[in-house]
């Protein structure tokens, strides 16, 4: 399929229109716009995700961590799921917006028992089955229950009523990755790399779960209030022990191979690790462009990074890693080689890191967010808010296609 073909399936299934997508690019001068503004880029994904290949195997056998590198404390010693609360609207009071997605927002939510502050992610039942994300929904569920670490986000209930399903999670003070980002416009080598390698290893430990993640970006990356990343969404992520094919993550992110519609593995995770460091030091996206048109866009990923202009300041062994993560060749691509994540780990750029001290939040982090106290969501940007009609009783005509999410109350919704 061609890329225009392709971009035309992406942004219009997706979007409701392609001026939606226009709202994303919108032309302006350089990259002013992304210097001094602070728009969200849209994840599209509304494919249904398709079955993956058990015949296919990966680029490479992976050799196992420490067959290369003396062995690493750096995956957490347990594994083992946690058991998720029973949680109830009615336990709630529900607070302002913290962030919207496409099917739904994130709220701040305070217990009515104790000073504990949650992020609550609400999705209206109806948008996720127009939008035909209910494999999606289920996957992120179910890949939150499984995974434990310190740089990702923590789950610690669910539960639906006639209308929504609603995820209950930590709240994350620091704010979006993102709005720093653009804050700074660019952030200083020893910065980036800080942020790069804490990625790194929650990208790891989700890779030896076998879970992709697939929709890296700055948007999706929180900061603690101890200026330690939590990694958020994971609307895209999935359990995939060779290949898969569904179109779906964030089109400035998007791996060649994923907009050529060609099966691809873990490897375009790391793909993205390429763009974030390079957005990073940059201040922007390595394949920008003013042209409102996604096919431009996906034009410009097909031709490759060695068409990307990089600014001259950029460290020599950063261009460097980027290149290796965004080779389209992954037979090529780092993380996807003999010796796996230990290339990444051994790359010249991160040979300051001590990857054990960063995995016990060791290194104090380049920026610590201001908080007040518990509950204090400043960092996060003001949202339109809309009158929430949380918990109504309505017609409920997809609430079994959810089983995992629990009707606590109303426990049985009837009208
Ligand atoms: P999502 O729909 O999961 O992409 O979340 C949308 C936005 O809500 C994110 O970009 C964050 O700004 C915010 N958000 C999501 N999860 C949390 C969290 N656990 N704590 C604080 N804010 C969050």
């Amino acid at each position: 399929m061609s890329v225009a073909r392709l971009a035309d399936k992406l942004a219009l299934s997706h979007l409701s229109s392609k001026d939606q997508f226009a709202q994303l690019y919108p032309p302006s001068p350089a990259y002013s716009h992304i210097t001094n503004g602070s728009y969200h880029r849209s994840s599209l994904g509304s494919i249904e995700e398709r079955s993956d290949s058990t015949e296919e195997h990966s680029m490479l056998d992976q050799q196992p961590l420490d067959d290369v590198l003396p062995q690493m404390d750096i995956i957490p010693s347990s594994m083992s799921r946690r058991p998720m609360g029973s949680y109830c609207l009615m336990d709630f009071h529900i607070h302002r917006t913290l962030g919207t997605g496409t099917f739904g927002r994130v709220h701040l939510g305070e217990p009515r028992h104790n000073q504990r502050f949650y992020a609550m992610k609400v999705l209206g039942k109806d948008k996720v089955i127009a939008m035909k994300q209910v494999e999606h929904t289920k996957s992120e569920r179910a890949v939150l229950d499984a995974v434990h670490h310190p740089f990702i986000v923590n789950l610690w209930g669910t539960f639906q009523d006639s209308s929504n399903l609603y995820m209950v999670m930590d709240f994350v003070a620091g704010g979006e990755l993102f709005s720093l980002l653009r804050k700074s416009r660019r952030f200083p080598d020893p910065v980036a790399k800080f942020y790069a390698a804490e990625v790194a290893l929650a990208l790891h430990y989700l890779h030896t779960l076998n879970i992709i993640y697939r929709d890296l970006k700055p948007e999706n990356i929180l900061l603690a209030s101890d200026g330690h990343i939590k990694i958020t969404d994971f609307g895209f992520a999935k359990r995939v022990e060779d290949v898969t094919w569904t179109l779906c993550g964030t089109p400035d992110y998007l791996a060649p191979e994923i907009i050529t519609s060609s099966p691809y593995n873990k490897s375009v995770d790391w793909y993205a690790l390429g763009v974030l460091i390079f957005e990073m030091l940059a201040g922007y996206p390595p394949f920008y462009t003013e042209d409102t048109n996604p096919v431009k866009l996906y034009q410009k990923i097909a031709l490759g990074v060695d068409t990307v202009p990089f600014p001259t300041a950029l460290n020599p062994l950063a261009v460097d890693l980027i290149k290796r993560f965004m080779t389209s060749d992954v037979s090529e691509r780092y993380g996807n080689l003999k010796h796996g994540v230990n290339d990444i780990f051994a790359h010249g750029w991160f040979a300051e890191v001590r990857w054990e001290k960063l995995f016990r939040k060791e290194i104090t982090a380049p920026y610590v967010p201001k908080i007040a106290g518990e509950g204090d969501a400043s960092q996060f940007e003001a949202y339109h808010e809309t009158p929430a009609e949380y918990g109504a009783l309505a017609p409920d005509p997809y609430g079994h296609l959810f089983p995992d999410f629990e009707y606590t109350w109303p426990a049985v919704p009837t009208l």
